[in-house]
């Protein structure tokens, strides 16, 4: 969809670019279908995709193309209504019309992928949902602000490591896939985007029903960075939240579980 066929569609249903939806149409066609591929690629049908934020369809049309089933959650109505419109008939799309971050979808499930470029204003909160949920996407493919982006991949002791980087790869594997310019975007927002893959790791390091809890437990350790986590733990750890490893976070997380357990004579399924 060019510049000119997005201002006209936009037009015809006398709507333009809502900022607080952080509404930027994605416009390149060659990095569409790339999206659509990095998705898509060496996964055995069928596919079956969640899509956040549709907009005007530029995404969902390519999946459709490709032979995709396709869920997506838009927030604003009148592009819902010119999604419905533009993909009357097609069986495989279903739209829910709702704010992704209120809503209990998108459920997460092991045969599911989950696409979009996602506004950059949910980018965080939505991320750390999809972290703390029991069940784990078959692939996330999401654009996200270059900033979020290098959180989610960043190591111990970089200055963008948090607990965003640490509740993302104790569940997927992240790589951070391309830079895309503000240019591909209409309007074009003031900040470089990136294309982010997350696929569920090999080895469960937390099982499903910890999850929750082992994301609070990040949280709440790294919003008092500057104390060392003997003082918050009460034990003799010296280091800081942002010095361990994502590894030592699970072993930590495991160790106080099991001094729980003990505490309490019981089990709480973590060995
Ligand atoms: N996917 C389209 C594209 O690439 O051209 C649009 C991307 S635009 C960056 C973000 C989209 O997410 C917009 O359609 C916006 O209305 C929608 N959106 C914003 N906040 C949302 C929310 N909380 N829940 C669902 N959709 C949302």
């Amino acid at each position: 969809m060019s510049i000119r066929e997005i201002r006209e569609q936009l037009a015809a249903s006398a709507l333009c670019p809502q900022r607080r939806f952080g509404q930027n149409f994605l416009h390149d066609r060659n990095m569409a279908c790339w999206i659509v591929d990095s998705v898509l690629r060496d996964l055995s049908q069928p596919w079956r995709v969640w899509e956040i934020g549709p907009g005007l369809g530029v995404l969902t049309a390519l999946l459709l193309e490709r032979g995709a089933e396709v869920r997506a959650v838009e927030i604003d109505r009148g592009l819902s209504a010119i999604l419905r419109d533009r993909f009357r008939g097609e069986a495989r799309f279903q739209l829910c019309e709702g704010d992704v971050l209120r809503e209990e979808w998108p459920v997460p499930a092991a045969d599911w992928m989950l696409v979009g470029n996602l506004p950059y204003s949910i980018s965080g909160p939505f991320l750390a949902s999809l972290f703390r949920q029991e069940a784990l996407f078959r692939r996330v493919v999401v654009t996200l602000q270059r900033e979020v982006a290098e959180r989610l991949v960043a190591e111990p002791r970089q200055p963008a490591y948090g607990s965003l980087s640490v509740m993302g790869q104790s569940t997927y594997r992240v790589e951070i896939r391309k830079r895309l310019p503000p240019s591909v975007f209409y309007p074009a927002p003031k900040v470089e985007s990136a294309l982010v893959c997350l696929e569920p790791l090999a080895e469960v390091l937390i099982p499903r029903e910890g999850r929750q809890d082992f994301c609070a437990f990040v949280r709440e350790s790294f919003q008092q960075r500057r104390k060392s986590l003997g003082r918050r733990w009460g034990r003799g750890e010296r280091r800081r939240p942002e010095e361990l490893s994502v590894a030592e976070w699970v072993s930590a997380y495991r160790e106080l579980h099991k001094a729980a357990e003990r505490e309490a004579g019981g089990s709480f399924g973590l060995t």
